[in-house]
């Protein structure tokens, strides 16, 4: 197990980053932030920063030879500059993040472990969305198979009549059938280094333009009926790649079970209300794993818990926020609030 005064690194420098920190901090650990970016949100809460280019191997290696052990709270860290490093530091291994980073591998990852995401279809070609749309039908949705987070790089396609013509990017693009869902939930879960599991309770999640706006427990009916289901092919998925820390996947709840959405090798906006909503948050649990240090307890504290995320604009009325006595306020620091950015959140526990 680490020693207090161990230092932690984490690549990337947003707002996960600064949760993370915080619970590092709490546990008597330092916090070393990687980022491409000049403000960091994490950084303000860390020991050290270093700006630098993922691709920047001399910052990289310096960098890793500060910490004893090496996280993300970001999935899109390039990996190729991850493997001159020492493999024993990273947690989880960047295999991981290999597979989230692109949603065709990820999909084929999860159907070859017994999993059931959309039907879905690569498109490499314009010509193969023709082919997509006549195989799996419609409405889908046609996502980027890289780099696409928070409904960021997708487009709802209603018909074969209707194809759009896009830029198909080098990494190409996937068509997903559109799932007629009861609701979506995600499985949070941690894995320490000796296998150890545990779950949090999973919230309903609802989400406005592609981006999540609340999770709120107790969760529909449906999710505690194939919450265990998703949670047995959480646990397969950490167990095929080794993983160590947190891991989250998303999940649709429908007439025919749980539909695999998407997974992150990391702590996630679903999972904030357990800072104040749980014993033992996914934050600490998650710097637990990678130290090596037993996990804690991941039950909810009470039955009624809302986490709504602080979006734009209107996240900087901080005043108004506090004016309900109970509510826990979290502000990440931002400077610019800009539609759709995440400024913060509140969770509420009654
Ligand atoms: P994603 O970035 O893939 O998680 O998509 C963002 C949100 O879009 C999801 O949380 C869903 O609300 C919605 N969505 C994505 N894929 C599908 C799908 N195949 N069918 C229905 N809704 C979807």
């Amino acid at each position: 197990m680490l020693a207090p005064g161990s230092t932690i690194g984490i690549l990337g420098g947003g707002q996960l980053g600064r949760m993370l920190a915080m619970a590092a901090a709490q546990l008597g650990y330092r916090c070393h932030i990687y980022a491409p970016e000049s403000h960091s949100v994490a950084a303000e809460v860390s020991a050290e920063f270093t700006q630098a280019t993922w691709d920047d191997a001399t910052a990289l290696a310096t960098f890793a030879s500060a910490c004893d052990v090496i996280t993300y709270e970001f999935e899109n860290v390039p990996v190729g500059p991850l493997a001159t490093l020492d493999q024993t530091k990273l947690a989880p291994a960047p295999s991981a993040l290999e597979i989230a980073q692109d949603r065709l591998r990820e999909k084929e990852f999860v159907t070859a472990l017994g999993g059931q995401p959309a039907p879905f279809a690569p498109v490499m070609a314009q010509e193969d969305l023709a082919v997509a749309v006549a195989q799996i039908g419609a409405p889908g949705i046609l996502k980027t198979r890289r780099d696409g987070y928070d409904g960021k790089g997708q487009w709802r396609i209603n018909g074969a009549q209707d194809l759009p013509e896009i830029t198909i990017p080098d990494s190409g693009l996937i068509y997903e059938g559109f799932v007629d869902f009861t609701c979506e939930f995600s499985v949070i879960m941690a894995r320490g280094g000796d296998g150890e599991v545990c779950f949090w309770d999973s919230a309903h999640n609802t989400h406005k333009d592609g981006i999540l706006a609340r999770s709120t427990l107790p969760a529909p009916a449906i999710v505690g009926e194939q919450v265990q289901q998703a949670r047995a092919l959480t646990q397969k998925i950490a167990q095929e790649l080794g993983y160590v820390g947190v891991l989250t996947v998303e999940f649709f709840a429908t007439n025919d079970g749980p539909i695999f959405n998407e997974m992150a090798p990391r702590v996630h906006n679903s999972g904030h209300w357990t800072i104040e909503g749980a014993h033992i948050s996914q934050f600490e649990n998650h710097i637990r794993a990678i130290s090596g240090a037993p996990l804690g307890d991941t039950t909810s504290v009470a039955a009624n818990i809302v986490m709504e995320n602080l979006i734009g604009e209107s996240a900087l009325d901080l005043a108004g926020h506090l004016s309900d006595p109970g509510a826990h306020v979290h502000l990440y620091g931002k400077g610019a609030a800009r539609a759709g950015r995440k400024m913060g959140h509140i969770t509420c526990v009654r």
